[in-house]
């Protein structure tokens, strides 16, 4: 018996022992930009709805390929060639769906035992291509009834995952790549610029432009703020990535400024 626990455990640290080595790594790569960043959206026909199924079905590239180009503009502002830096590609849907995300009051462990369970399951439903340093977008395209609010989207920066919810809906195309991108900054280690309460973003990280001599209202959004603040405490979501800008904090946490 004794010898099979002293086995198991050593099984189990070897697994931890190379989960971490994989996050280093992939920390490496997301941070330097000097590579290109493979990204994989996967879209997942999250309900039964044929509207749901009808929609994923004619996804192209194309709806995603303002991502990469928004990412080069505002990586121009700060002086940052990356025209190769982030490379899209669209795997075909699937219908397996991750496990429940937590609420956010959820515990710590909680939320460890999730991401844990969420890393499995991204594991068994991976792209036919996939390597440890490859990015994983999930959208969960859904078909809500009217007036029914989605669950939050998340982006992981360890296991490079993201999981997105999204109406099955051309009208918030533009929408969703403005939360694709959101998620996908949370994953090269942007943090929340806005009031997790009341949505308020916060000043001055959370401001597209904090130094702008009439403070309101915001002509944009600084994407980690997600929306564009009327006044101090009046906001407007932004629904396009043309209304949004990346700041100068958010710049410096996924690598952009020394
Ligand atoms: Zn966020």
């Amino acid at each position: 018996m004794k010898v099979f626990k002293f086995v198991r455990i050593v099984i189990l640290l070897m697994i931890l022992a190379s989960v971490a080595t994989t996050v280093l790594l992939q920390r490496d790569i997301t941070h330097d930009w000097t590579g290109t960043i493979d990204i994989q959206i996967i879209p997942i026909i999250a309900d039964q709805a044929d509207s749901t199924r009808r929609y994923v079905e004619q996804l192209s590239l194309d709806y995603f390929t303002e991502i990469e180009r928004y990412f080069v503009r505002e990586a121009t502002r700060y002086q940052r060639n990356i025209k190769h830096g982030l490379h899209l590609q669209l795997a075909g849907p699937i219908t397996a769906v991750p496990p429940v995300t937590p609420p956010p009051s959820s515990s710590a462990l909680q939320i460890a035992g999730w991401s844990l369970k969420l890393r499995i399951w991204a594991w068994q439903n991976e792209p036919a291509n996939y390597h440890d340093s490859q990015v994983r977008l999930y959208i969960l395209y859904q078909t809500p009834i009217q007036g029914e609010s989605i669950n939050h989207s998340t982006g992981l920066r360890n296991g490079l995952i993201g999981l997105i919810r999204a109406r099955a809906d051309a009208r918030e195309r533009s929408l969703h790549n403005v939360v694709i991108s959101h998620e996908l900054l949370h994953i090269l280690g942007a943090s929340d610029k806005y009031d997790l309460e009341t949505g308020q973003p916060l000043f001055p990280f959370g401001y597209a432009e904090p130094d702008k001599t009439d403070r309101h209202p915001q002509q944009y959004a600084e994407i980690m703020g997600r929306s564009i603040a009327l006044t101090a405490n009046k906001h407007k979501v932004a629904r396009r990535l043309n209304q949004t800008l990346i700041g100068d904090t958010t710049a410096g946490e996924i690598g952009w400024i020394d």
